[in-house]
């Protein structure tokens, strides 16, 4: 899995004007999913699918 910061370098997700970050391919806001137990949150594509990770 991709850190965020990687995949905003690679173009797979970009920031919007309000600084969230969407999926490149299908210009969807990613979903944020936070586990209390991990160090980083979970970004998720609702339309593809593809899970990265936010560093905290
Ligand atoms: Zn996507």
């Amino acid at each position: 899995m991709k850190s965020t910061r990687k995949a905003l370098r690679d173009d797979d997700i970009f920031k919007d004007t309000y600084e969230r970050l969407n999926c490149a391919d299908c210009e969807k806001v990613l979903k944020t999913t936070t586990d209390s137990n991990a160090v980083f949150d979970l970004r998720t594509c609702p339309e593809c699918g593809t899970e990265y990770k936010d560093l905290r």
